[in-house]
Formats: structure tokens, sequence, C-alpha cells
């Protein structure tokens, strides 16, 4: 079975499963308790998977705020700043190809109160940074959310030029980065505009049901204040209670390590498997098939293609003993994709487009099953 939905999900590394497993036998030990060896080693394994974490976006080890995954992240940036500073301001700005963890979350803001901005994308789903600055500086707005690469165009906004609109005019500013770590070179160190970041580990060969919220330190201008989603014991900072996942969170931060230490090589791969794959599909398909994203500027590995008069699900059921590709975005199942629609695609062409999203795990050679498909 060639796995193709690596977007969706990713294969825990044999690595980071090693690295979890004492954990979930001999060293069950609380890392919030104190005085006995079971608790410092708990202590010191999440320690550890803090700077992993931190390294691999390029923030402190004390910025990182592990979470469920990039869903809590995301609910938690927009939900804790809407509630600490909702007598100050209610406008966000956001677009309207983010994934549905913001959108829900911006429409039930919306609910309460709250003036969200959505903002119109291009054909690749990707919002025009002077729209970004002129909505600023129209709105005036608290908070800036946009996502760094696409899950379902592959698409990379330029976050760079966002994230300096947002500094210059004193706007909190969020991103989602789930889909770019370990394919992208992320360091926020060199954007201090991006104020807050979500991560997930499973989308980096880690396990599931853990991620990271990164929250910069406050700065001489602007106060980095949230209110927290969930109160309790206080851990990470006062701002995400509960026990600690140690298990999940070392596993989270091997992947972390192992993605970030082969960043470039992992790239490299990616993009030759990309290239592979376009040549044999046009080889293929010729005129029976065309290209949803664009050719520059986007997440390696990542591919949307329509198969002309084909539909979508009928196809992956067909070619389900053999692969497993996917229509879209998995969190958005069986909705016609708000991705697409933003970026301007009849539903005819929405029904035609299939996902491809690729992995290190993956060479060249398994791509050859594509030559007998007609
Ligand atoms: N943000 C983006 C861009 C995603 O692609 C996903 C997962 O598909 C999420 C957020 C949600 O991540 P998690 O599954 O860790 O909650």
């Amino acid at each position: 079975m060639l796995y193709l939905d690596n977007s969706a999900t990713t294969k825990v590394a044999p690595e980071a499963l090693d690295a979890m497993l004492p954990y979930l036998q001999e060293e069950y030990g609380n890392p919030a308790s104190k005085y006995y060896t079971l608790a410092e080693n708990s202590k010191n394994a999440v320690k550890q998977a803090r700077n992993q974490v931190a390294a691999i976006v390029g923030c402190d080890p004390d910025e990182v705020i592990f979470t469920s995954g990039a869903t809590e992240s995301n609910n938690m940036v927009l939900k804790g700043i809407a509630d600490y500073y909702e007598n100050q301001n209610q406008t966000i700005i956001t677009t309207k190809t983010e994934h549905p963890s913001i959108i829900d979350t911006c429409e039930y803001l919306e609910s309460k109160g709250f003036h969200i901005i959505y903002l119109d994308v291009d054909k690749f789903g990707r919002v025009n940074p002077n729209k970004v600055k002129e909505a600023i500086e129209n709105y005036h707005p608290l908070l800036v959310s946009i996502i760094w690469g696409n899950n379902e165009l592959g698409s990379l906004n330029d976050i760079e030029k966002i994230a300096h609109y947002c500094a210059i005019n004193n706007v909190f500013f969020h991103t989602d980065a789930t889909q770019v770590i370990g394919k992208i070179h992320v360091d926020i160190s060199e954007h201090p505009g991006i104020r807050f970041l979500s991560l997930s580990s499973h989308k980096i060969h880690g396990p599931k049901g853990i991620g990271a919220c990164i929250i910069r330190k406050e700065n001489e201008t602007l106060q980095t204040k949230i209110t927290p989603l969930i109160h309790g014991g206080g851990q990470e900072f006062e701002y995400r209670s509960g026990t600690l996942a140690v298990h999940n969170i070392v596993g989270f931060g091997k992947a972390a390590e192992l993605a970030h230490l082969n960043l470039s090589t992992t790239k490299e791969h990616l993009e030759q498997l990309e290239k592979s794959l376009t040549d044999i599909l046009i080889n293929q398909f010729k005129d029976k098939i065309s290209f949803n994203n664009d050719q520059q500027f986007k997440i390696p590995g990542l591919l949307s293609l329509q198969f002309k008069g084909v539909n979508n699900e009928l196809l992956l059921k067909k070619l389900s003993n053999h692969m497993a590709l996917s229509t879209g975005s998995a969190c958005s199942s069986g909705k016609p994709s708000h991705v697409l629609s933003a970026a301007g695609f009849t539903q005819n062409e929405i029904q035609q487009t299939v996902r491809i999203s690729m992995s290190k795990y993956i060479n060249v050679d398994d791509l050859d099953f594509f030559k007998s498909l007609k």
C-alpha cells in the first residue's frame, strides 16, 4: 500500500516510538511531582522535548506550550486573545482558506459579537500581503491569524511580509504552521512579528494527540496575554493545565529533532518525488489532468490536481487497495472544500480534485505504480 496522504497524518518514526516506550512502561512518573527519581526523569524528558520543539521553530524553550494538537493551539490563541482583550478590541483578520480549527473558531467568536474579517485569496488560496496591510490600516485589529502553508493547495503565504506589517502596526500575529514544519525553513527568531504559532506532532512523524502553541514572550511594545482554555493545576506556565502526556511529548520532541536535523535532505527528497510524480502524471494522462497548485512557493511533496471527468471519491475508492489518497483536507471530509471554493474552483472542479501528499518514507520507485494507471 502506497501511503500518499501525509498531509492528513504521517507514520510515526521508529526513533520516536523507541523514545516513547520507556515513558509508557517503567518511567511513569508525573513531571509535576517532586523529590523522587521517577518524577525527575519525566521532568527531564519533558525539558529535553521542549528544547527539541523550540529548536525546530527558533524560539526559546519556555515559549513552547504543549497542547493536544494544532486544533487546540489554534483555539487557544483565538479564544484566549479574544477573551483577554474583549473590552479593548474585538476585530480579528484572517483569510477564507484557513483550517477549520480557525474558521470555525472565528465563526464562534462572531456569534459572541466579535468582528471577523475574512480576506479573499488568489487562485492558489494565497492572500496578498498588501491586502493584509490595507486591512490592518483600515480596521486596526487585535489579531491577525494567517496560515503559513495551506493544507489543501500547498501554497505558502508571504509570512515574512505579513509578520512585518503586523509588527510595525503593533498587532498580534498568529500563524498556523502545521503543514510547513519539517518541510521548509521556519525560524521565528527571524520574524519578531510572529507572536503565536501552532504546530502538530502527527504531521512530522510523531504521535497523535500532541502539538504545541508557541507564545512569544512579551516585548516592550506588545504584552502577550491570553486567557487559558483549560484551567487547573497551572502546568505549561499557567497556559494549559492538566498532567502532561510525557510519552507523547517525548515522541513529539524526537520527531521534531529528526525533522530539524534532516530538513534539507527531506526537502530535497520531497521536491524530487514531486518532480518525478508530476512527470509521470503528465506523461500518462496528458490533457486529462490539470494541476490546481502553484508550481513555486509551495509546500514540497504536496500536489493538488484534477482528473478531468472523474469523480474523486469513486477514484479514491477504486484505488484504495493500492494507495491512500485524499480529496482534500481530512478534517473537513464530507463538506465541499471551502479552500478550493475560496480559490475560485467550481463545484465540478472540486469533485475532480485529488490531493497527493508524500513523505520521506516514499522512494521514487514507489511512484512507478502510477505508470500502470489509465
Ligand atoms: N492546521 C492545519 C493547517 C492542519 O492541516 C491540521 C490538520 O489537518 C490542523 C491544523 C489540526 O491539527 P491537529 O490534528 O493536530 O489538531
